[in-house]
């Protein structure tokens, strides 16, 4: 596939254009609103063309597909663009800022014909891929409850827009709280219908929230715990999943390359469990790719991101009010 690259980013740059090139795909364009840092991101990468207006790639009958890596801020209106000129988008999380964006862009691609999917790699990391496997087949028993581990520190080179810019989607809640939505929601297959929650500056956050933690109810009755900060230097990331006949125990695991420990734990034994290490976004360009190819969703679809994106505003929402938010998604789920 030939791609255009609309947001010359830290994650295209350190995962994503090796993931695309990994599975044999091309890099037409980077666009950038900064010509001199488009231009050189161009040269570092060795991409075809760089442009400042999205339309000089969109025009090039050559791209297929665009990767939207931009401010949070801009993904809407580039997503928006891309389709009407007949690419497939796949758009980093959160979707957009608003959900009536994020409805917009689902049923544009719709009408085009054309896939938009969001990049949640968590959920095809086989870390995550085997703990939902384990709940599939009942390793676990009744689901009890879901505590999810995501404070981390903000590498120093990310310390920018997400920590002092909210018009451009800043703070933890649209940052990692998207990506907890979306590993419970794939892990459990059922999406949560209220959410209480709190949040807080705790050192880097100006002007936005840079941890939070919230409780979510899910139709099983399951309870979900997520913790959310780019304050936290020494703690580890993680998942747990509690049920009536035995525990998964996951550290290390929400993370962007394929480390962590998996343990089952039940009344007999520890069990460590084996699972793929391949790469995470190569995982998910491949299946971008299938989707394309085979006219089949992909695994991480804009449906899924305006739902994880729903999750976050209910969880902001929460936070902000003080009081229990309900979540609609528009659909029976
Ligand atoms: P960056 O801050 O690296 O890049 C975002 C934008 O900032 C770029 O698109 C570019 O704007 C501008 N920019 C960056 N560096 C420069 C520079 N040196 N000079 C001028 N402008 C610059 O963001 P991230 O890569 O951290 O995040 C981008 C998106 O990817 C976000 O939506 C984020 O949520 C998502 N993300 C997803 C991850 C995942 O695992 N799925 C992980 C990390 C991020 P312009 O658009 O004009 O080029």
């Amino acid at each position: 596939m030939n791609w255009a690259l609309f947001g010359a980013s830290t994650i295209a740059s350190q995962y994503m254009i090796d993931a695309i090139r990994g599975q044999g795909g091309r890099i037409g364009w980077v666009v950038s609103g900064d010509a001199v840092h488009a231009a050189a991101y161009r040269a570092k990468h060795e991409i075809g063309h760089w442009s400042t207006a999205i339309l000089e790639a969109l025009e090039d009958p050559g791209i297929e597909a665009v990767y939207i890596s931009s401010t949070n801020d801009k993904h809407h209106a580039q997503a928006m663009a891309a389709i009407g000129a007949g690419k497939h988008v796949l758009c980093e999380k959160p979707l957009a800022l608003d959900p009536s964006q994020a409805r917009e862009m689902i049923a544009a691609a719709q009408e085009a014909g054309v896939t938009l999917a969001v990049n949640h790699h968590l959920r095809s990391a086989g870390s995550h891929r085997a703990i939902r496997d384990l709940i599939a087949k009942g390793a676990v028993g009744r689901v009890l409850s879901v505590r999810v581990f995501h404070a981390v520190e903000l590498p120093v080179h990310l310390r920018g827009w997400r920590l002092d810019d909210p018009k451009a989607g800043g703070g933890v809640i649209p940052d990692l709280t998207v990506h907890n939505a979306d590993t419970v929601r794939a892990a459990l297959g059922e999406d949560p219908v209220s959410v209480v929650a709190e949040m807080a500056a705790t050192g880097l956050g100006k002007g936005v929230e840079d941890s939070a933690m919230s409780v979510w109810t899910m139709p099983s009755g399951a309870m979900v715990f997520s913790h959310e900060s780019f304050t936290h230097p020494h703690a580890e990331s993680g998942l747990e999943v509690h049920g009536t006949d035995g525990s998964i125990l996951a550290r290390g695991i929400m993370a962007q390359e394929p480390v962590g420990e998996v343990t089952l734990v039940n009344a007999e034994r520890r069990t460590p469990v084996e699972y793929d290490k391949g790469g995470l976004y190569a995982a998910v360009i491949r299946d971008f790719e299938g989707a394309v190819a085979q006219g089949r969703a992909p695994h991480a679809s804009g449906e899924d991101g305006l739902k994880s994106l729903l999750i976050a505003r209910a969880v902001l929402a929460a936070a902000q009010s003080g009081t229990r938010q309900m979540i609609e998604y528009g659909d029976k789920k």
